[in-house]
C-alpha cells in the first residue's frame, strides 16, 4: 500500500463509517515504534505505522484507521477526543476501532550476530551479523588488526 492508497483508505472509511469527510493528510511514518497511528492536534493530519499492515494485515489496519479517525472527528467538533473521554469511548465502540494496537515489536525478524571478531592487539570483541573484510577494517579502539575468533552458532 502506498501513501495515495492510504489516503484513499482513510477517506473511504471516514465517509462509510463516520459519514463525514476526511479533509487532511494521511501518511506512513516508520519512526512510530510501538504506536499504530497518531493524530496531530495542530495540523489535523494522521500518521500510520506501516508495521500494522505488514505484521497484522488489512483488517487490523482498518481498526487503527478508525481509532485515529475517532480522535480526528471528535477534536474537530470540539468534543471529548481523549482516550479517557466518554465521547471517545462511545464513538470508538460504535465505529469498531481498535482499543489497543497489537504488538508491533518485530521479534523473530531480528538477526542475531553470527560472527565474532576480536582485536589481536587489545582484545576488543566485535560481534557482527555478516562477515567483514579483514583487510579493510581495523579495531575502532586501537587500530589493531582484527581476527575471526569464532562463528557464533545459536540456531
Ligand atoms: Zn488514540
Ligand atoms: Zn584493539
Amino acid at each position: 500500500m502506498n501513501e495515495q492508497e492510504l489516503q484513499r483508505l482513510v477517506e473511504d472509511i471516514s465517509q462509510a463509517v463516520f459519514d463525514k469527510p476526511f479533509r487532511h493528510r494521511a501518511s506512513f511514518n516508520r519512526r512510530l515504534k510501538t504506536t499504530g497511528g497518531r493524530y496531530h492536534l495542530g495540523s489535523h493530519d494522521l500518521d500510520f505505522n506501516p508495521l500494522v499492515l505488514e505484521l497484522h494485515g488489512a483488517e487490523e489496519m482498518e481498526k487503527v484507521v478508525k481509532h485515529e479517525l475517532c480522535h480526528y472527528h471528535l477534536h474537530l467538533e470540539g468534543r471529548g477526543y481523549l482516550h479517557r473521554d466518554a465521547d471517545f469511548r462511545k464513538l470508538l465502540k460504535e465505529s469498531g476501532g481498535s482499543r489497543f494496537v497489537k504488538d508491533l515489536r518485530q521479534t523473530g525478524t531480528i538477526v542475531p550476530p553470527k560472527w565474532l571478531y576480536s582485536c589481536s592487539a587489545c582484545g576488543q570483541l566485535y560481534p557482527r551479523k555478516r562477515r567483514i573484510d579483514l583487510k579493510k577494517y581495523v579495531c575502532g579502539k586501537c587500530k589493531g588488526k582484527l581476527r575471526l575468533k569464532s562463528q557464533i552458532t545459536t540456531r
